[in-house]
C-alpha cells in the first residue's frame, strides 16, 4: 500500500523500526519480536540500511520476509552515500519487482572506515538527490503502482549537525519535500517542545506533509550511550536524567523509568494532534508493547 494511503487510513499512524540482525540467532529473535508486535497492528514497519551498502542484502531479505509473512507494509530505508546511480536503480528495481511500495530516502553518513570520503565525486550528495532519482524512477513507469514508490525523508527536531543555520536547514528539508517526499520521519528526541517547535517551523515554511515523531525509550544505561552516539547531538533533558538517577543503576528500574518517560512523551504528542509516532524498537517488543498498553492502544490495535 502506498504510504499516502497508509497515513490517510489511520491518523495518527503508529510504526516500528527494526535493523537487520547480523547473526542467524538474532534473526530468529527478531522474527519473534515482529510476531509479538503484529498484534499492535502497526501502520507500517521500517528496516534500516547500513550506509555504504553494508546491510544491502540483509535489509532486502528482511523487507521481503516481512512482506511475505505478515500483513504489515514494510518500508525499506535506503541511503545513497557511496552508491552510484546504477546501484540505486538496481535496488529500486528489485523492490519494485517484489511489490514493495515505499522507501525512506536518506543520505546516510560515510562509514567510519572511509575517513577520506570525497563528496565531490559522487552521484548523490544529499538525500534530495535520491528523492529526485526515485521520483524519476516513478515517472518512468518502472513500478507496478502508477504512483510509484511512496517516499519518506528524515527530519531533525534538534537540528542536523552539518547545518547549524536552522533557517537553511528548513530550506533543505523543504527542497526534499518539493522533490517528491510524501512524509517526514524525525530523528529521536526526548523533549516534545523540540518536536512541536520543529513542526510549527515546518508548517510556517510551507512544508505540509505528515511529520511522524521518532520515539526511542531508554531501556538501559547502555542503550542511552548508544543513542547519544547514533543520534549525534540528541539532548537528554535534566528531567529524564534525574528520573534515571533515582533508579540508582538498577536495570529493572532504569527500564521502567525509560518506558514511563516515553509513554508520557507519546501521550502528550497524541494530545497535540501528532500525525504519527514512529518507535525505534532496537528489535525488541517489550517497551513498545508497554507504551501501547499505557496509552490504552493495546486493544484498539
Ligand atoms: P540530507 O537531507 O542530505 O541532510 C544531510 C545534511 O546536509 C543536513 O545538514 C542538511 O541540512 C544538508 N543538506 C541537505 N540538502 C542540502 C543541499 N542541497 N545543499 C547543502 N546542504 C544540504 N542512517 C543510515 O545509515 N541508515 C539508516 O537506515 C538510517 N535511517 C534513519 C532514519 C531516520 C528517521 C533518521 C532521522 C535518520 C536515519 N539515518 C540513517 C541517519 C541519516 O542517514 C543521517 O542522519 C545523515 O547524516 C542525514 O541524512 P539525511 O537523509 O537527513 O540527509
Amino acid at each position: 500500500m502506498h504510504i499516502r494511503d497508509i497515513l490517510a487510513k489511520r491518523r495518527p499512524s503508529f510504526s516500528f523500526e527494526f535493523f537487520p540482525p547480523k547473526s542467524a540467532a538474532a534473526v530468529e529473535d527478531l522474527y519473534g519480536t515482529i510476531v509479538e508486535l503484529e498484534s499492535c497492528q502497526p501502520s507500517f514497519v521500517s528496516v534500516t540500511y547500513g550506509a555504504g551498502g553494508s546491510t544491502r542484502e540483509m535489509t532486502h531479505d528482511l523487507v521481503l520476509k516481512i512482506r511475505e509473512t505478515t500483513a504489515i507494509p514494510p518500508v525499506p530505508h535506503l541511503t545513497c552515500v557511496g552508491h552510484s546511480e546504477s546501484q540505486i536503480e538496481e535496488i529500486l528495481r528489485r523492490y519494485a519487482d517484489a511489490g514493495v511500495c515505499n522507501i525512506l530516502a536518506l543520505r546516510g553518513d560515510p562509514p567510519r572506515d572511509w575517513p577520506d570520503y570525497d563528496w565531490s565525486d559522487c552521484d548523490f550528495r544529499h538525500a534530495g538527490d535520491l528523492v529526485r532519482f526515485i521520483r524519476k524512477f516513478n515517472e518512468s513507469g518502472a513500478h507496478p503502482d502508477p504512483r510509484g514508490f511512496g517516499i519518506g525523508v528524515a527530519g531533525f527536531p534538534e537540528g542536523h549537525p552539518a547545518t547549524p543555520n536552522r533557517l537553511l536547514e528548513l530550506d533543505h528539508l523543504k527542497a526534499k519535500v518539493d522533490e517528491g517526499a510524501d512524509y517526514i520521519c524525525t530523528q529521536l528526541f526526548f523533549d516534545n517542545h523540540d518536536f512541536f517547535d520543529f513542526r510549527d517551523r515546518c508548517r510556517l515554511r510551507g512544508i505540509d506533509v505528515p511529520i511522524l515523531a521518532g520515539i526511542m525509550p531508554v531501556t538501559s544505561l547502555g542503550s542511552m550511550s548508544r543513542m547519544a552516539e547514533l543520534a549525534a547531538g540528541a539532548r537528554f533533558p535534566a528531567k529524564l536524567l534525574r528520573a534515571l538517577d533515582r533508579a540508582n543503576g538498577d536495570p529493572a528500574s532504569v527500564e521502567k523509568v525509560g518506558i514511563h518517560y516515553a509513554a508520557q512523551q507519546c501521550a502528550e504528542l497524541l494530545d497535540h494532534d501528532v500525525d504519527g509516532i514512529h518507535f525505534y524498537t532496537l528489535n525488541k517488543s517489550k517497551a513498545t508493547r508497554e507504551i501501547y498498553a499505557s496509552l490504552g492502544l493495546a486493544s484498539a490495535g
